[in-house]
């Protein structure tokens, strides 16, 4: 027989298939093993994707294999086709597809091998080290172990921000520090049940999805925040695993707390093992090959956890279903909740999706009998709803962003020992540097936008490209020294508030605060043994922290959401209140919440809060079905970038004329909103239809010629198929 010809995806660009002959190997070759085959000048790494015998390139012009990384497949087929699919279904090269899909361990060469993790912590001894006082890296690594009394794990060194193996070493050498090896699969050998009963609302819930376990549904699990979702997946899970199942957990970027993992390894004895951004390449392949193996029972991961092989995968649960960063928002966009659906359809397995908050493309499943719904009306336990007051800022004297009436519920609240969460979503100091002579302001010289002013170092950053620069003495255009910050971020108001409540201690907790791993826990810690009072924040602290004695929740500077062009803001905002809201009075303390604005008659916040999450999400989609938007209607987004500004609408308008032709319509092209990032120009053409279906058509006919255009050539450009951003 020939030697089989092999369809390879490459994984770097332009991450395409190509036919390559094979080597004569002693192994079967199968579809999901690693090559490395010759590409132009140079090697590349790439997955044997199919395994035919014909080709249309003549077998002349191919080129053999190098050799193989892997003597068995590392995809499992249902993997693979997962991949297809999803390739097909973005319309994004199969090569990207798989590279995004795999650990970044197994992108590289390595071996596909569990390994024990190593860590390191102080001995004894370190107490008693004297450093010569040029040691300031061995300096570094000590206080940072000593926040690591169990041991702290090479990816958790990285924040040193130097190359600390070398000094690590010196330390170890002399008895300061301890190195060990931890296995990546712990069990709980004692595990807890609650010291509650479920209540009747939850024993229903789970009833009803249970019913629906063995075979392919998905249901909603819509309730209120407080009212025990968490445990309601925990009784799913334990019934899961008796049927010898694997559960997948899935959840927001930001949303795994230390709480939420220890309630799940309270709670079971099985193998538990974590998939997240904050893991060393190692830690995720171990997950990924630990699940694979049915070793792990339980995955708990954010939205890449999606393509994890399982052994026998029994339920997949997603917790704050309607959390855009399910979306990935830049490469291969697909969107994880999206994909675990189709991929439970495929292995005829359950879906649960957990909110208060149901994305509207959600809700409209269920009220089109796609979905079945189980709701959890009231908290559970203790803690009741808290009341939500909406404050017209227009009728009262504001000092520095803060209404009289805001302050004076402060102050009552202080006085009573609890505790205050300050919400706003903008970090830095200042979003914006303004000449109060000529008017210049302070741009980022890469994007349309304004450089944020950041206190603590006295510098401009863009939060867009990075880019940063000194704080100006005088106005660069005018000479004057009347330069102002204007407008706040979370810096300007945390100093604000240490003025207007001294006395108190006020912790700020964003992006930049948090920067150093583990500054984040120890900032919750300071706020659950009360020693913080006052809490100002972005959206980090709007999910899953319980705070007993938070019982004043304040929400700043939310207009700018009421008026955006963005047909989605509205929608996130609601459910960013409804989220920071639930932070309010969890425990015997009843909670308040109050909303600044200056639109409190917006119809929004009217029913949001009147009426309720529900409601509201009914009449968002009847505006939307009027509008037709969205999820009445099937977006696709064209986006075109390049480095000189004509290009990319260029493209676009050739791109739409085919479009056309093909009796396809689309609105643009029009520049993006921030036309110019990163010393970029963008620009995006937008694409209707009336369903999915269709758009698929339409696509499977229009993106093969796309990439034929002269002008493509000239620009880079990316499809976004459900797009959740389209200004
Ligand atoms: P959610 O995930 O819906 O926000 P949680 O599952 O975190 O809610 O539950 C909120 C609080 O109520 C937790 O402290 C939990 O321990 C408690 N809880 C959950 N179910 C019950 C119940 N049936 N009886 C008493 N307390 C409960
Ligand atoms: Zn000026
Ligand atoms: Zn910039």
């Amino acid at each position: 027989m020939d030697s089989p010809i092999l369809s390879i995806a490459i994984a770097k660009p332009p991450y395409d298939c190509f036919d390559y002959l094979s080597p004569k190997v002693n192994h079967p070759i199968v579809p999901g093993m690693r090559v490395q085959v010759p590409f132009g000048h140079s090697k590349r790494m790439g997955m044997v994707v199919a395994v035919k015998t014909d080709s249309d390139v003549p077998a002349g012009r191919m080129k053999p294999v190098d050799h193989f990384l892997d003597q068995h497949s590392i995809l499992p087929e249902e993997i693979l086709s997962l991949l297809w699919w999803a390739s097909q279904y973005y319309h994004h090269p199969i090569g990207d597809v798989i590279s995004t899909a795999l650990p970044s361990a197994l992108r590289k060469d390595r071996e596909p091998l569990v390994k024990e993790i190593p860590m390191w912590r102080l001995t004894e001894a370190a107490s008693s080290a004297i450093l010569s006082p040029r040691a300031f890296r061995q300096q570094a690594i000590l206080d940072l172990l000593l926040r690591y009394p169990d041991g702290a794990s090479s990816h958790i060194m990285q924040e040193l921000g130097f190359d600390w193996r070398g000094p690590l070493k010196t330390c170890v050498d002399k008895n300061w520090v301890d190195k060990f090896f931890t296995s990546p699969l712990t069990r709980n050998a004692h595990p807890l049940n609650p010291d509650y009963g479920i209540n009747a609302h939850q024993t229903s819930a789970i009833e009803s999805i249970k019913a629906g376990f063995g075979d392919f549904n998905v249901t909603l699990l819509d309730g209120v925040t407080g009212s025990g979702k968490t445990e309601v997946y925990l009784q799913l899970i334990q019934n899961v695993l008796e049927h010898n199942l694997q559960v997948l957990v899935m959840i927001p970027e930001i949303g795994l707390s230390p709480q939420l993992l220890s309630r799940f390894q309270q709670r079971f004895s099985v193998p538990i093992t974590t998939m997240h951004s904050g893991m060393t390449d190692q830690e995720r392949l171990n997950t990924w090959l630990l699940a694979q193996s049915g070793e792990a029972e339980i995955i708990i991961g954010t939205r890449s956890s999606i393509f994890c092989p399982f052994k026998s995968l029994g339920l997949i649960l997603i917790d704050e279903e309607h959390d855009a960063s399910f979306k990935q928002q830049s490469g291969f966009r697909y969107h994880a909740r999206d994909l675990a659906v189709y991929r439970a359809k495929k292995l005829s397995i359950p879906v649960v999706l957990g909110t208060a908050t149901p994305s509207l493309e959600t809700r409209l499943n269920v009220e089109r009998g796609r979905y079945h719904v189980a709701s959890l009306p009231e908290r559970a336990g203790v803690g009741s709803a808290p009341a939500i007051q909406l404050v017209d800022l227009r009728r009262q004297p504001v000092k520095q962003g803060l209404g009289l009436k805001v302050i004076e519920a402060i102050h009552e609240t202080l006085a009573k020992s609890e505790q205050v969460l300050i919400f706003l979503n903008r970090r830095g100091y200042a979003p914006a540097i303004m000449c109060h002579q000529c008017g210049w302001s302070a741009g980022c010289h890469h994007c349309d936008a304004k450089m944020t002013y950041h206190h603590d170092d006295e510098r401009l950053r863009c939060h867009h490209c990075g880019y940063e620069t000194r704080l100006p003495t005088e106005c660069p255009s005018c000479d004057s020294d009347a330069l102002q910050r204007v407008g706040m971020g979370t810096q300007r108001l945390e100093q604000y508030v240490n003025t207007l409540f001294p006395g108190y201690k006020v912790a700020r907790i964003d992006r930049d605060s948090t920067r150093r791993k583990g500054t984040f826990e120890d900032q919750l810690d300071a706020i659950h043994k009360g020693e913080t009072q006052i809490l100002v924040g972005t959206q980090m602290l709007a999910k899953g922290h319980h705070f007993p004695s938070m019982t004043l929740v304040v929400i700043l500077d939310i207009d700018g959401s009421l008026i955006s062009g963005d047909f989605r803001a509205t929608e996130r905002l609601a459910q960013q209140l409804v989220q920071v809201a639930g932070r309010a009075g969890r425990a015997d303390k009843p909670g308040r919440v109050m909303i600044q604005t200056l639109q409190p008659e917006h119809p929004m916040l009217q029913q949001l809060f009147t009426q309720g999450y529900t409601k509201y999400s009914k009449m968002a989609l009847q505006e939307r079905q009027q509008a037709e938007l969205p999820p009445y209607v099937a977006q696709t987004l064209l986006r075109a970038e390049a480095n000189k500004r004509q290009l990319p609408v260029q493209f676009l308008e050739e791109a739409k004329r085919q479009l056309q032709q093909m009796g396809g319509q689309c609105l643009g092209p029009i520049p993006s909103l921030m036309e110019r990032k990163a010393g970029v120009f963008r620009a995006q053409l937008l694409i209707e239809t009336k369903n999915k279906a269709v758009m698929q058509q339409l696509l499977n006919h229009w993106v093969p010629s796309i990439g034929q255009l002269p002008s493509a050539k000239r620009v880079r450009w990316q499809l976004d198929v459900d797009p959740l951003d389209v200004i």
